[in-house]
């Protein structure tokens, strides 16, 4: 214990929360198999950033996290790496209909950037995932949704209409990540937000991540997150 507390010292992370797994060292400490493996090698990720050694472990032991990192640390596959292998751990994929992983950001450029990543490890395993942002045909993604997809990375507003237009389901959705939720709340989506966390079964496993962590979105974590643990790398402001 004394020796996980230094490396983590040395890598400067921070961690709250009762029984926090140890930070792993490298992706093969995850225990992720062949495949995902093989995709990680192929996107050029020898190692895993240092929110990711910290946070990968937490996320795959099934608990909910607030993870709070600077831009360009590697929070995306610290997300998704977990969620590709949480659908890959489900019984039945065929059974029901809907994404079993949902993933909010603030803008379209955003979501696309998380689109893209999952897709590069989706891939490996036929995981189907859609992007629903604003400046694409309404109808096209409402025919994509119905189609079927087991990941959904969303702008909030997008997802509020596509479930309204009842495009998809939330009954198999059970991986929830807000991503950038301080960007989230300054573009004054803590309404579709809300609404969107309401839909989902609260047995859910739910992320949060952010760069700062306002008063207003800690007190949305509090009230979406089941005892979470707080990750913190480096140096952050509120
Ligand atoms: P954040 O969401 O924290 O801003 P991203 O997830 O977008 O950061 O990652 C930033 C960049 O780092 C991306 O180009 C991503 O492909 C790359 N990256 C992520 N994880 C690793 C890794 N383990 N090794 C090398 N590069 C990585
Ligand atoms: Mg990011």
């Amino acid at each position: 214990e004394q020796e996980v507390s230094e490396y983590r010292k040395s890598l400067a992370i921070r961690v709250s929360g009762f029984d926090v797994p140890r930070p792993v060292k490298t992706f093969e400490d995850c225990g992720f198999a062949p495949e995902l493996m093989r995709a990680i090698a192929k996107q050029g990720y020898e190692k895993p950033t240092t929110i990711q050694c910290q946070a990968l472990p937490i996320v795959l032991s099934g608990r909910d996290v607030i993870g709070i990192a600077k831009t360009g640390s590697g929070k995306t596959a610290s997300f998704v790496l977990p969620m590709i292998v949480h659908i890959m751990d489900q019984p039945e994929l065929q059974k029901e209909e809907g994404p079993i992983g949902v993933i909010c950001a603030p803008t379209r450029e955003l979501a696309h950037q998380i689109f893209l990543e999952a897709k590069k490890f989706a891939k490996a395993y036929g995981i189907r995932a859609s992007a629903v942002y604003g400046g694409m045909s309404k109808l096209d993604q409402f025919k994509e949704l119905k189609a079927g997809c087991e990941i959904v990375v969303a702008t909030p507003g997008r997802l509020i209409d596509m479930l309204k237009m009842k495009a998809l389901t939330m009954t198999r959705a059970t991986h929830l990540v807000l991503d950038e939720a301080d960007r989230m709340f300054d573009l004054g989506f803590e309404p579709q937000i809300r609404s969107i966390v309401g839909q989902i079964r609260p047995d859910r496993q739910t992320l949060l991540f952010s760069a700062t962590m306002p008063r207003k979105v800690e007190k949305l974590a509090r009230e979406v997150l089941s005892d979470p643990i707080r990750v913190t790398v480096g140096e952050v402001g509120t």
